[in-house]
């Protein structure tokens, strides 16, 4: 084999190191998006029971202002009833009281509704507000894990790529030029066997794109004089001993 061969398998295996790397880097972060997706939900549901304690204690308010207006009017047709000068005078005002003390009677009972209601959606709040801090917590700790993780990968990826431009020193430039051109077309390996044929003895394919390596390129590869590229995919080719 070419001894520049054998140094940019070396960068090459480097490359493919470098290539999980960055796509563990990636993907790693990814896994954090359910747990986003679960704080958000739960921020939503507190926001929502949040809005609707605003709602009920708004409504008891009212409620409540409603409760002492009616009891005003008792109070006033209380001392109209006594200053009545007819009988007639005097049912109109007991009337009036009998239906505003109705009217109250079904505004308390309303408001105590609202009351127990109130102290239901408070309990939830409660047991909203705990389930949401449990999952930002947890998100934080996944978040944490991952970051480091990530921060890891980097390291990795810099100490490898540190390796690589020490290697790449050592190698012909024209022929580090040659690869670093493949690199930029091919997303795999740039350099792949001639690997013979295991149904017909002393036919190579180019295991980048399966095409046939020529008896000649065979001997090419053979003499191990010049680097030799594969006629239609252009990866690099060697041949295993
Ligand atoms: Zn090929």
């Amino acid at each position: 084999m070419h001894p520049s061969l054998e140094k940019l398998l070396d960068v090459q295996k480097l490359d493919r190191e470098t290539r999980l790397l960055e796509e563990a880097k990636v993907r790693r972060p990814m896994e954090l998006n359910d747990e986003k997706r679960k704080v958000a939900a739960g921020q939503e549901t507190a926001g929502g029971v949040a809005d609707e304690i605003t709602a009920c204690r708004l409504n008891i308010d009212k409620g409540e202002l409603n409760i002492s207006e009616l009891e005003g009017e008792i109070q006033k047709s209380k001392i109209a009833m006594n200053g009545a000068k007819s009988n007639t005078e005097y049912s109109i005002f007991q009337e009036q009281i009998a239906k505003n003390e109705e009217n109250r009677g079904a505004k308390e009972e309303e408001v105590l509704e609202l009351l127990t209601l109130l102290e239901k959606l408070q309990s939830k709040k409660t047991e909203v507000e705990r389930d949401l801090a449990d999952m930002e917590k947890s998100y934080q700790r996944k978040e944490t894990e991952v970051l480091g993780l990530v921060k890891e990968l980097e390291e990795k990826v810099g100490g490898l790529k540190g390796e690589r431009g020490q290697l790449a020193e050592e190698i012909i430039s024209d022929h580090l030029d040659l690869y670093e051109r493949i690199n930029k077309k091919v997303d795999s390996d740039c350099i792949v066997a001639a690997e013979e044929s295991a149904d017909e003895v002393g036919v190579h394919f180019c295991q980048g794109c399966y095409m046939t390596v020529t008896k000649q390129e065979l001997n090419q590869l053979a003499l191990a004089q010049d680097l030799l590229t594969c006629r239609s995919c252009s990866r690099l080719l060697y041949l295993e001993d």
